[in-house]
């Protein structure tokens, strides 16, 4: 599926500005740093293992539902997550938090093209043969995909009937024309039959590279579509060996839901696929996450639930006890575009609240044998904050500025901007604020605010140079698993003058 890619963007070493461009910013970990510990022999990158569950689990019986390859989920905001993150996240091994203010259909939709992916075999975009053009033209600016397939009525399993692409049409000379006045028909693709290709990737792949085409439909025998393998994918999957897919190979993906309308939002993020839900509040020990989440457990079972945003070790007890959430999100006034503190004075230092937490989550685990996974979010802003959070005892980093500045946010680069950098603004912020506003809801002040991320390129280097550090990190501590950063790693205070970043 093609995906609109900022491809023209001058490069520029991440050494320039990575390194101090976080000092500025409230770090819920400034002032403390991680230990030394011993290093064995063995002890290589090669062996450190940064996998970690997503959802409680019993250690000794069973493993997590979800275990991510690494510990990254992205923030549930508007300039952070959208479906690009979604994809390429879930394919590096982390999660995406598709954000909920917006209208429903739209965060559907958003997990929907997710979920389109089921390792390189993608659901395309399909439409009928009597869509005008215009409506194409449209969908192609809106989605930055370049190919829809065309089957009969438009079903997304209908019957296959040709493609129209970009450069089937002009825009101006053909917009009041149908699409089958200037599809492909099916004689002129690359087809391949379910009953010879099946989901092996390797004859797919054989069968396109063999043909001059950059996408081949996979259709059923009776000549209904099922999905369509594009070269790029292919190509890509190799890759990625750490995709974190569900049963049905498709890429997961997380979606934030509020207290206020989850009785229409949640079954609608769930028939699109949405493997776990996050519920998406400042301040989480409330009787309306009560609400929310026992709507969740009657009407829909055992479907992930990840509860927030707690600080304190009551909070803990509520949400897990009270809510009977999967997992724990922990974090109030700490994000680089919060400024919840100072407008109301409620809040909490992040490595206070994380070791409050922690302590907690661990006397739990001790009294009935059922580890709760903790998600730090917010004032992660380096590889240093990260390290830190994960000794403290969380288990994953919810990242809203760190990845502000990658190319798969839906936001775009301002390249007049030195250095070229990405909006970045808070879901509490003026500019987030329009659909809370539309939905009565009227906030009397702001709790976040807008401000620049350096533009970091695509996520994948970007991420794996990151990874690399942590994994350096882990090792220097002496520790080869984030469980081992749990119980073996000290963390220190260090002077004032020394806190400032030196570089990861
Ligand atoms: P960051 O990674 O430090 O940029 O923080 C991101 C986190 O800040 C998000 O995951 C939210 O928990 C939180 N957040 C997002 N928007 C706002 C806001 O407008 N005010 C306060 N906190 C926010």
């Amino acid at each position: 599926m093609a995906l609109a890619v900022i491809r023209d963007a001058p490069s520029r070493p991440l050494s320039d500005y990575d390194v101090t461009d976080f000092a500025h910013l409230p770090s819920g970990y400034r002032g403390l740093i991680v230990e030394p510990g011993y290093i064995p022999r063995d002890l290589s990158d090669a062996v450190i293992n940064t996998s970690t569950p997503l959802l409680r689990y019993r250690p000794d019986s069973e493993k997590s539902r979800i275990v991510l390859s690494m510990p990254v989920m992205s923030a549930a905001m508007q300039a952070v997550s959208g479906y690009r993150m979604g994809i390429e996240l879930s394919r590096q091994g982390g999660i995406a938090t598709i954000p909920q203010s917006q209208e429903i259909d739209d965060q559907v939709e958003q997990v929907r093209n997710t979920k389109r992916y089921k390792g390189a075999f993608v659901e395309p975009e399909v439409v009928a043969p009597y869509t005008p053009i215009e409506r194409i033209i449209e969908r192609m600016k809106h989605t930055g995909y370049s190919k829809f397939f065309v089957t009969k009525d438009g079903e997304q399993h209908g019957t296959l009937l040709g493609v129209i692409t970009d450069i089937d049409f002009d825009e101006k000379r053909h917009a009041g024309l149908l699409v089958q006045d200037r599809m492909r028909h099916f004689e002129q693709l690359e087809v391949a039959h379910e009953e010879d290709v099946g989901y092996d990737l390797e004859s797919a792949n054989e069968r396109l590279m063999e043909s001059r085409h950059s996408a081949m439909p996979i259709i059923y025998s009776d000549g209904r579509l099922r999905d369509v393998v594009f070269r790029k994918d292919v190509r890509e999957h190799r890759i990625y060996e750490n995709e974190l897919i569900d049963n049905k190979k498709r890429l997961m993906v997380a979606a934030a839901v509020n207290t206020r309308d989850y009785k229409d939002r949640v079954p609608a993020l769930l028939k699109a696929g949405a493997d776990v839900f996050v519920i998406d509040t400042s301040q989480g020990h409330t009787d309306f996450v009560y609400d929310t989440t026992h709507f969740i457990r009657q009407a829909f079972g055992n479907v992930p639930i990840i509860g927030g945003n707690v600080v304190t070790k009551r909070g803990f007890r509520f949400l897990v006890e009270k809510c009977d959430v999967d997992a724990v999100k922990i974090g109030m006034g700490i994000g680089s575009i919060c400024i919840t503190p100072d407008q109301i004075g409620v809040a909490k230092g992040q490595d206070k609240a994380v070791e409050d937490v922690t302590a907690e989550r661990d006397a739990f685990f001790a009294d009935t044998g059922i580890y709760y996974p903790l998600i730090a979010d917010g004032g992660i802003h380096s590889v240093r904050d990260m390290n830190i959070a994960l000794a403290f005892g969380a288990d994953v980093a919810m990242l809203g500025y760190f990845l502000a500045g990658v190319d798969e946010t839906p936001t775009e680069v301002n390249y007049k901007k030195s250095p070229p950098s990405k909006p970045y603004w808070g879901e509490g912020s003026a500019r987030a604020r329009m659909f809370r506003e539309q939905r009565g809801y009227n906030p009397a002040f702001d709790e976040g605010v807008e401000r620049w991320a350096p533009y970091v390129g695509p996520l994948e280097p970007y991420l794996t140079t990151k990874m690399k550090q942590l994994k350096d990190g882990m090792r220097k501590a002496g520790c080869r698993s984030i469980d081992e950063l749990h119980r073996l790693a000290t963390i220190t205070t260090i002077s004032e003058q020394e806190a400032k970043p030196i570089g990861e």
